[in-house]
């Protein structure tokens, strides 16, 4: 699964707005709640920047100039951003609600709109889009790994896990691709800073890799040297 290019707990908001004065508004408001913020004035700019940053969600206008909102929204979901879209449609127009949720879009808001409200299906929508991705099937390879019934699979063959086991392989396949310290996973499945000293996030990497490969040549769990593991695509 494509995850947003931060990380680190805050989420990246791309507003799409061809209102100067609103948009520098809507910049405001959601820096000052914490977000990181991106801005478009135009559909084409909006569209590249959604693509190419990614961000955790969309405030997309509907009458932008060059590509509508509306098109926007259709073009992204063809191309397969999941992150939610708010909609900011003309006051009561009834075809731009319809269009727009018709386009992918999850949410409208007609204006002129309260700021609060603004910042409420923000936060809601955030907090779907976060349900979703926790509760959805990962996958990496051959090897699937289900968090609601914590069933793992690999090719087709469930694999039994203990706890920490599953654990581990949870937070491996949740960051595929990134490098993760023997620090970072043990205060994640350990919930605590273990003792340097100890080798326990390494024996368990064994007893994964024991359950889980089968061709030794292109293992999913590698190590790197004097960093940690990494779980390969
Ligand atoms: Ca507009």
């Amino acid at each position: 699964m494509a995850m947003s290019e931060t990380s680190n707990g805050t989420p990246t908001v791309l507003i799409v707005e061809d209102d100067r004065d609103l948009l520098s508004v809507l910049q405001r408001i959601l820096a000052t709640e914490g977000y990181q913020v991106r801005s478009a004035q135009d559909g084409e700019t909006g569209l590249i920047e959604a693509l190419d940053h990614s961000p955790d969600l969309v405030i997309l206008d509907v009458g932008l100039p060059g590509k509508s909102g509306v098109e926007v929204a259709r073009e992204l979901r063809a191309r397969g951003f999941r992150a939610p879209m708010l909609m900011l449609t003309a006051f009561s127009s009834t075809s731009d609600k319809v269009s727009g949720l018709d386009a992918g879009a999850d949410d409208y808001l007609p204006k002129p709109f309260e700021f609060p409200e603004l910042l409420a299906r923000v936060k809601a929508l955030l907090r779907r889009a976060a349900i979703t991705a926790e509760s959805s099937v990962l996958r990496v390879r051959d090897l699937t790994l289900d968090p609601i019934s914590r069933r793992v699979e690999r090719n087709g063959r469930p694999i039994e896990l203990t706890q920490k086991e599953y654990a581990l392989l949870e937070y491996l396949m949740r960051n595929t691709g990134r490098v993760l310290s023997r620090q970072m996973i043990s205060e994640h499945v350990w919930k605590q800073q273990i003792d340097p000293l100890t080798n326990v996030v390494d024996v368990y990497i064994n007893y994964l890799r024991k359950k889980l490969e089968d061709d030794r040549d292109n293992p999913l769990i590698r190590t790197v040297r004097r960093s940690g593991y990494v779980l390969k695509a």
